[in-house]
């Protein structure tokens, strides 16, 4: 069991593109997974993405109910509906700065449990919404320092090109 250091900004790490899990990697993943939950529970924040511990992989962790953490592989935005909103944000990388992050409130993300069996998520909570897309914004190279610019750049591999990749990953675990 370890803590993990905490990458802080401007690292390289934390501007760059994390890389996807193969599915037959998964296994190989369970130790830094627990160290990965074993770290936000000790940092206290409600989600952690692998470069954040110097990992550049495309895996996130982020408190699902009070107590339960949620483990996301190679997560994937495949739909966003409503109105977007504005809300402060803090990330345990940039310590003492917070700012307002315009994000989509109901959000359907798809990806691969801890054991590696494919999930789609649809959070019932707006702020679980927000920190999943906080913690995928950390797999693209993408901070809260970053304006709506660079966070639109990613947001336009939604819909089809984003259920592609998801659907390419799965193709790959059954093959
Ligand atoms: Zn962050």
């Amino acid at each position: 069991m370890a803590i993990l250091d905490i990458v802080k900004y401007p690292k390289p790490i934390l501007l760059e593109i994390a890389i996807r899990v193969q599915p037959d990697g998964i296994e190989k993943e369970q130790q830094f997974i627990r160290d990965m939950m074993n770290t936000l529970l000790d940092k206290g924040g409600l989600g952690l993405a692998a470069p954040q511990v110097n990992m550049k992989k495309r895996i996130i962790i982020f408190r699902y109910d009070k107590s339960d953490i949620q483990v996301l592989i190679n997560p994937v935005i495949t739909s966003t509906k409503g109105k977007m909103v504005s809300e402060r944000e803090g990330c345990l990388s940039i310590p003492n700065i917070r700012r307002n992050i315009k994000r989509d409130r109901v959000i359907v993300v798809e990806g691969f449990d801890r054991a590696g069996n494919y999930i789609k998520i649809k959070p019932k909570k707006n702020i679980t919404s927000f920190v999943i897309q906080h913690e995928i914004d950390h797999l693209n190279g993408i901070t809260i320092l970053d304006g709506p610019k660079k966070r639109n750049l990613f947001k336009q591999k939604k819909g089809k090109e984003a259920r592609w990749n998801l659907i390419s990953t799965i193709i790959y675990k059954f093959n």
